[in-house]
């Protein structure tokens, strides 16, 4: 028993003998860590940023190989375009970039366009919101999808639900009521490779999956995987939190349980893109469209058209993309090609020259596309966001700094972790 307990206290002595080999180590190559990793490095500090996967970007990926043009898997629009700063650096860049959705939105209702539908879908968003504002006077939150009345209602609900990744009965209102809104721009080339691009001074080690955090120690935090292990003062940890969840990163001493519970609360949305190349682009298309009828229906369906490329994707949201995807990658090519002849015609069906699947639910180091907070618990954004004992730092998409669930919002929350450390060095 001697002999153990000498051998249990031993790795701690041990660890303060030896040198850290980084100040911080950032644990995700995505949004939020890279820019984590540029402020650290701005500011002076020997960062390590460690990648589960062979490539950079995390979520905002472009794909110029499955459909031999840009593709993004993941994040497309520069949303809240006004205050979103990779718009000015794309431009510096070189790249091209466009304000997206100026035709608006088309409601199918029966496969034709419904005549002032997205009018009508704004009106009915309004009603909405003040039917949400009267039920939620006591501070109560609830799905968004309880509080619609009429149909077109319910379909504002879902539409809202759909841009969220989750359904019209499972959107809390208190984190919908918090997200940001405001024009959204394109930019040539793809998001996910301007990521990439602006993040090329980065040094970044791929293929090192992390799989434990080790931060007994009070001076430092060990991470390990079978790369081996790192010695480091900070850790910022940019993993998605349904990946944190399923403990696919074990934690010594454990997270705190309030933690824990936020992690849980931040559950993994489905949204699934199918994309589909064409013999040429569909000008005559409308750029956005929606279907009401699947969306009333819960097997929410909508198109996006790129106007310059020869590309529809298709996408399926919420329990409709998860059961699909459960059925898998060809059960969602052939969703996304019939989705896409329904909504625009027979003629379409001859036009396909290519598909490709991206379906983030799936994938073992996001485990969805993007958190959806559970009805009751929109504090968990920001219990996830709050770092530990100034030692583990957590920062990314669902984040509750501002503008969740988006690419700039995972920046700022990256951004936001770096100064952080920087600032208690200073202090
Ligand atoms: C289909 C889809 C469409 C979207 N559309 C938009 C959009 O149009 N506009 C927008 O702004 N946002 C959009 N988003 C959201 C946006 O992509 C994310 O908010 C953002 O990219 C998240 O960045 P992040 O750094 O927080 O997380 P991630 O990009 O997921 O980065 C986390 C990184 O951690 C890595 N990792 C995981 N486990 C480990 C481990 N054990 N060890 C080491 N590394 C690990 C992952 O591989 C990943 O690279 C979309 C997302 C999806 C999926």
């Amino acid at each position: 028993m001697a002999a153990g307990a000498a051998l249990m206290g031993a790795p701690a002595i041990v660890r303060a003998a030896r040198p850290v080999e980084a100040d911080v180590v950032v644990i995700g190559a995505g949004a939020a860590g890279l820019a984590a990793a540029r402020a650290l490095r701005a500011g002076g500090r020997r960062v390590v940023v460690l990648e589960a996967r062979n490539r950079i970007g995390g979520r905002a990926h472009t794909d110029t190989a499955a459909l031999g043009l840009p593709f993004d898997r993941g994040a497309h629009w520069l949303h809240s375009a006004s205050v979103n700063p990779f718009l000015a650096e794309a431009r510096r860049l070189g790249r091209r970039t466009w304000l997206s959705g100026e035709d608006g939105l088309t409601l199918l209702r029966g496969g034709r366009a419904l005549k002032d539908g997205e009018a009508q879908l704004e009106a009915a968003m309004a009603q909405l919101e003040r039917r949400v504002v009267r039920r939620s006077l006591l501070g109560a939150d609830f799905a968004l999808g309880q509080a619609a009345g009429d149909e077109m209602q319910q379909v504002a609900a879902e539409y809202a639900a759909f841009t969220l990744a989750t359904d019209r009965d499972r959107l809390s209102v208190q984190d919908y009521g918090a997200l940001a809104d405001g024009e959204d721009h394109v930019v040539e080339g793809g998001f996910g490779q301007l990521v990439a691009d602006l993040a090329a001074d980065v040094p970044v080690r791929t293929g090192h999956g992390v799989q434990k955090i080790d931060w007994r120690a009070s001076d430092r935090v060990r991470v390990s995987g079978a790369f081996g292990a790192l010695d480091a003062r900070q850790v910022v940890i940019t993993v998605p939190p349904p990946v944190l969840a399923r403990g696919t990163i074990a934690f010594d001493p454990p997270l705190p349980v309030l933690r824990q519970a936020a992690l849980d609360a931040l559950q993994g949305g489905a949204f699934i893109k199918v994309g589909l190349r064409l013999d040429r682009p569909l000008t005559e298309a409308p750029e956005f469209a929606f279907d009401m009828d699947a969306a009333l229906r819960h097997e929410t369906t909508a198109l996006y058209v790129d106007p310059r490329l020869p590309l529809a994707t298709v996408i399926f949201s919420g329990r409709h993309a998860r059961a699909l995807s459960t059925a898998g990658p060809g059960a969602l090519t052939a969703a996304g090609r019939a989705a896409l002849v329904a909504m625009l015609g027979s003629s379409l069906r001859g036009r396909i020259t290519a598909t490709t699947v991206a379906d983030w639910t799936s994938d073992p180091f996001a485990l969805g596309a993007y958190s959806v907070v559970k009805v009751g618990q929109a504090r968990a954004r920001q219990v996830y966001g709050t770092p530990i004992d100034h030692r583990l730092f957590f920062a990314g998409d669902s984040d509750g700094k501002a503008y969740a669930v988006t690419v700039m919002g995972a920046r700022r929350s990256g951004e936001a972790a770096g100064r952080a450390i920087l600032a208690r060095a200073r202090g």
